[in-house]
């Protein structure tokens, strides 16, 4: 055990590279994408030091070239999925006795991995898997996750510094003791940080884990396999499983070990495993802590004394980056009729100088969405606004699926307030504006509190304050995240913990000691030093 208060390396942000020509990072991520891109990898499940190989696989394509087969992930069935949650409990006793600087120095090796020597692999790996920008990939694969780590540790040892009073002649003390059970991390495509942090996260506060990642990230979901394992993670803290997500989640629910849930992806997927709980609530041996991060239907509102350089601004980077494929998009906008038509031309400007193709062409601001599903689903709502009375599309609008999934950025612009668009999560490249009159600014900041079950993040673009605390008090409950005069993505670990409410999740803030609290369950230890030998009180006498 330790034989010292070990104080861990201050946390700071890593500094995103700016992959400009000619740097060396462009040329190390250039030629790691090129290797992947013509290799063909294979993928196994990682249950503890098992590499299983099943034959039973699919293809990994990159979405902007959807018939390139870059590799294969073999796919398990409920054997695997049991054979992980058995491994998963074998490894916790080693696991979660293990000292905590040990533990720490595990997860900041794989920060200074990540920083380092996997930087290409794991920003190649997210162009390729995820067809990100490598502006995109830095700020996720490498930068957010490193911050997770790091901040994570810092995080985790606050936890462990939090101790009550004692009286005198007694000591207490808590011991924050991992769940009895196991944890399941069930992770999106859209994120490679969120991915690895999910897992993460739980095991670094001494859990064990059964990670079932997004079928669409697989590809780099492996290198932070890779990570782990040189990090140094005992085999069995993190068993990694493909397969059906419906059989996977029925399995790993069903047994009285299930101590938890890590999840992030869409609402009505996390409404159904918050069920699938409820009905199972008898079987398990402790109370699963549930901690899901969820959908999203993010809003811009300007002011009238807003700048409208500004907010187009906000509009342009918080809509379309990532072909605004991250839970905090901006997809629906309120513009006031006095800003509305300068802000949109600068919009439409914008859009007309975005290039889109490859993420390995580096000029490129926008690639393909992520799938053929998410392709069909947006192209009908792109159709239905051409046609709808109350809709039009004033920018974009074209699609096309031949090589990858291309969705060019959109603008809706709308004189429903609750048009289809202003209300569900689209999950692409597509912003929906409505024009409000100047003199209704307090009814629109009630039809934005109102509009969406979501409560993600938001922004507000004002130069007037007052204007600015009317929109910060209304919109108190419609947003975990709310930025003001800027756009409502791009949260940064340690500076703005991330989440939401109402169907949005369960606001535990990721890169935070929040999230890491619900990976523990508190012992309070009561020690008294010169216990009583009379069970008389002095008023009995
Ligand atoms: P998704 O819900 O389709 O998938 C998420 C994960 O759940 C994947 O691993 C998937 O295989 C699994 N899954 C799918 N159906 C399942 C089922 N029936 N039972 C069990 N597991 C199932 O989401 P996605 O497309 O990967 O990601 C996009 C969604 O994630 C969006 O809704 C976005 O807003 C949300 N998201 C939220 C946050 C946040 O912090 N709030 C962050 C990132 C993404």
């Amino acid at each position: 055990m330790g034989k010292g208060f070990f104080q861990v390396p201050i946390a700071v942000n890593e500094t995103v590279k700016s992959y400009a020509p000619g740097s060396t990072e462009r040329e190390a991520v250039t030629n790691q994408y090129t290797s992947y891109y013509n290799g063909s990898v294979d993928v196994p499940m990682y249950i503890g030091n098992q590499e299983i190989r099943t034959g039973n696989t699919k293809n990994m394509a990159p979405p902007h070239d959807h018939q390139h087969v870059v590799g294969q992930y073999h796919i398990g069935d409920k054997t695997h999925v049991k054979d992980a949650i058995k491994t998963a409990l074998n490894s916790r006793k080693s696991w979660s006795q293990m000292p905590w600087e040990q533990r720490a120095a595990i997860f900041l090796k794989a920060a200074e991995l990540v920083a380092g020597p996997y930087r290409a692999k794991i920003n190649a790996a997210t162009m390729i898997a995820q067809s990100k920008t490598i502006h995109q990939a830095e700020i996720d694969a490498a930068c957010e996750y490193i911050d997770f780590l790091r901040f994570n540790v810092e995080f985790m040892t606050q936890i462990y510094d939090e101790q009550p009073d004692s009286a005198e002649g007694i000591w207490n003390r808590i011991e924050y003791r991992p769940l009895e059970g196991f944890v399941y991390a069930i992770t999106p495509f859209n994120f490679t940080a969120i991915a690895g942090n999910l897992p993460a996260s739980a095991a670094m506060m001494g859990n064990v884990v059964v990670w079932k990642p997004s079928d669409h990230q697989i590809f780099s979901a492996k290198v932070l396999m890779d990570i782990f394992k040189e990090a140094g993670l005992p085999d069995g803290v993190i068993n990694m499983i493909y397969g059906d997500p419906v059989m996977i989640t029925d399995t790993v629910l069903s047994s009285s070990d299930f101590a938890g849930i890590h999840f992030t992806g869409s609402t009505f997927v996390f409404k159904e495993i918050w069920k699938k709980i409820g009905e199972n609530i008898h079987n398990y041996k402790t109370y699963p802590k549930i901690v899901g991060e969820t959908g999203g239907k993010d809003f811009i509102i300007a002011h009238p004394s807003a700048n409208a350089k500004q907010v187009a601004t906000g509009i342009t980077r918080g809509a379309f980056e990532f072909q605004g494929q991250k839970c905090s998009a901006a997809s629906r906008v309120y513009l006031p009729k006095s800003l509305a038509e300068e802000t949109l031309n600068y919009v439409k400007e914008d859009i007309a100088s975005f290039k889109m193709g490859s993420p390995e062409d580096m000029s490129n601001f926008i690639t393909a969405v992520i799938h053929e599903g998410s392709f069909d689903k947006l192209a009908k709502y792109i159709d239905a606004a051409r046609v709808d009375s109350d809709a039009e599309i004033i920018a974009g609008g074209g699609y096309d699926k031949t090589k990858g999934y291309f969705v060019e950025p959109t603008v809706i612009l709308t004189s429903n307030p609750s048009y289809s668009t202003m209300c569900t999560e689209l999950f692409g490249p597509v912003v929906t504006v409505y024009v409000y009159n100047d003199e209704k600014w307090f009814e629109t900041l009630e039809l934005v509190d109102t509009t969406s079950e979501y409560a993600l993040t938001g922004a507000v673009f004002s130069t007037d304050r007052h204007a600015i605390t009317e929109a910060t008090k209304a919109l108190e409950n419609c947003a975990g995240n709310f930025y003001i005069n800027d756009k409502p993505t791009g949260a940064v670990v340690g500076q703005q913990p991330f989440g939401g409410a109402r169907a949005s999740g369960t606001n535990d803030k990721a890169g935070s000691a929040q999230n890491l609290l619900r990976w523990v369950s508190p012992r309070l230890i009561k020690e008294t030093f010169v216990s009583p030998e009379d069970y008389r009180y002095p008023f009995l006498s």
